[in-house]
């Protein structure tokens, strides 16, 4: 089995509030990659696309969008076309993050439309999943995980499933600093390895890349990604910190 490369992403959420601002993070978070063995990707808004992506690429990190909608244009107001994103540089898309699916009525439906324009325009979506604090309590998180997997990668084919990666973020660890057991986590990540060896086959399930997102800082990353399954994290809120995000990028 050829060893999974580690993907650590960023997503700067609704922030910062200006392009010069967001110039300045980009800029320093490419001078902290140094000799990172992880492929790196920032998600950034998307007015600071464009503005982003010649400072990321200096330090070798990739462009990538917080979401997009299925259609490829038209009277869709306010929405974004993966065309768009993509004719600016950015690469990969978060598809069906937690606060997509709850602030803005994201379904699972959408979801798996957007997986599929996001693949068909050649773009490399990272499928977020993960279980609400009541369903954690109730034992459920590898069950919605399985609901959320099932219909999100409903009608992708094994060759496509390879470029998606999945991000498993439990709903309760995302932006309130608890983050979930790194055993836990790495409990959740085989049952998903699993279940994709089980709708694909072991060789795809080994080639995509799990991460784990909710509440990382440079005190959790190492042990997060020691774990065999987790091959890198979604990291928000120490994304906008320079200092962080350079420590995750160089877990040790
Ligand atoms: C996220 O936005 O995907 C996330 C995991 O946020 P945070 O790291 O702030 O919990």
């Amino acid at each position: 089995m050829a060893a999974r490369v580690p993907f650590i992403a960023g997503n700067w959420k609704m922030n910062p509030t200006s392009v010069e601002e967001a110039i300045s993070l980009a800029k320093a978070i490419a001078d902290g990659k140094g000799s990172s063995k992880a492929q790196v990707a920032i998600c950034t808004p998307h007015p600071f696309l464009a503005a982003c992506k010649p400072h990321l690429d200096k330090g070798g990190i990739d462009l990538g969008a917080q979401a997009c909608y299925f259609e490829q244009k038209g009277a869709y107001t306010g929405a974004t076309s993966t065309s768009m994103i993509r004719s600016v540089g950015a690469k990969h898309v978060i598809v069906g993050h937690s606060e997509r699916r709850t602030v803005f009525h994201q379904t699972d439906e959408m979801v798996n439309q957007i997986i599929h324009k996001v693949l068909a325009d050649n773009m490399l979506p990272i499928l977020c999943v993960g279980e609400t604090k009541e369903e954690y309590e109730s034992g459920l998180n590898t069950q919605i995980c399985a609901i959320q997997l099932a219909k999100g990668l409903k009608g992708v084919s094994k060759e496509d499933a390879k470029k998606v990666t999945i991000a498993y973020e439990p709903v309760w660890a995302i932006g309130t600093g608890l983050v979930c057991d790194a055993s836990v986590a790495q409990d959740v990540h085989k049952f998903i390895r699993g279940w994709l060896a089980n709708m694909y086959d072991q060789e795809t399930a080994d080639t995509i890349r799990i991460q784990y997102g909710g509440s990382v800082t440079p005190d959790s990353v190492d042990e997060l990604m020691s774990k065999p399954d987790i091959d890198g994290c979604l990291v928000g809120g120490a994304s906008l910190d320079p200092a962080k995000f350079t420590r995750i990028m160089n877990f040790k």
